[in-house]
């Protein structure tokens, strides 16, 4: 009783500052000689509902009464009723059963988790977004070099410069990689895998979700590098690694 009394008090506070509506009083009776609810029982109803107190010091065992006060658009030009008695008093109701919200918290939980899901489903529905996985001078492109195929494309900037994942996914390697210095790699969702390597720093672990545009590590000159730069490959679901300029080009993305 005391707790939802507290209730009581702090949703009066809170309303009294509205002057578009007015308040109206529940006032539950589950048994009792006030249940007939006439003019006399809304009048010890009230009394009681003010006077919360009162039930403390001496709870009724036979009646059980709760007040709840609830907005509601006035109809009445928007005059503010104060909540005193008297000819100008809101009405009194009297119901038969009045249920208290025992599960609020419980409610309030799983609204926001139907939000958050709501959300998710939302970004999941709006296709892959691309973005460029670094910022700084097009310096190598894929392709034969040096008697060899260079699976990807150069990036070249200052050691630390961000690492962004090129689209949502999963980091399915992230550490030490023969040739790379570091690498991460990253599986999208519609199957194809990025590949980043040289990086100073990590900042994704294995299992982790990236967003696209999500910073992944810092640009570096480890492995077979000859200065800072990132090494990006793009391996389409299935498939080896192709050159990632047309690729980034047909999803409106420009690189060089
Ligand atoms: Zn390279």
């Amino acid at each position: 009783m005391q707790e939802q009394t507290q209730q009581v008090g702090k949703h009066r506070k809170h309303t009294t500052s509205q002057s578009a509506k007015g308040r109206v009083a529940f006032v539950a009776v589950a048994t009792g000689a006030v249940s007939t609810a006439g003019a006399g029982g809304a009048a010890v109803a009230q009394t009681q509902a003010q006077s919360p107190e009162h039930s403390q010091v001496q709870p009724q065992s036979a009646v059980t009464e709760a007040a709840v006060e609830v907005d509601y658009q006035l109809t009445n030009n928007g005059v503010e009723s104060e909540y005193v008695g008297g000819s100008s008093a809101p009405q009194i109701l009297a119901i038969a059963e009045f249920k208290p919200v025992v599960n609020l918290g419980e409610q309030i939980a799983k609204t926001i988790e139907y939000n958050a899901e709501r959300v998710q489903a939302d970004l999941d529905n709006r296709g892959a977004s691309v973005v460029k996985p670094a910022e700084g001078a097009f310096t190598s492109g894929y392709g034969p070099r040096w008697g060899t195929i260079h699976q990807g494309i150069d990036i070249a900037n200052a050691v630390g410069t961000p690492i962004l994942s090129v689209m949502d996914g999963t980091v399915i390697d992230s550490g030490p990689a023969s040739g790379y210095g570091n690498w991460i790699r990253i599986q999208h969702t519609d199957g194809s895998i990025s590949v980043y390597g040289h990086m100073e720093t990590l900042d994704v672990a294995v299992g982790q979700t990236v967003r696209a545009g999500q910073k992944i590590a810092g640009m570096g000159n480890r492995g077979f590098s000859t200065g800072s730069h990132l090494h990006f490959e793009i391996h389409p679901a299935g498939m080896g690694p192709v050159d990632p300029l047309p690729w980034f080009a047909e999803r409106g993305v420009t690189i060089a």
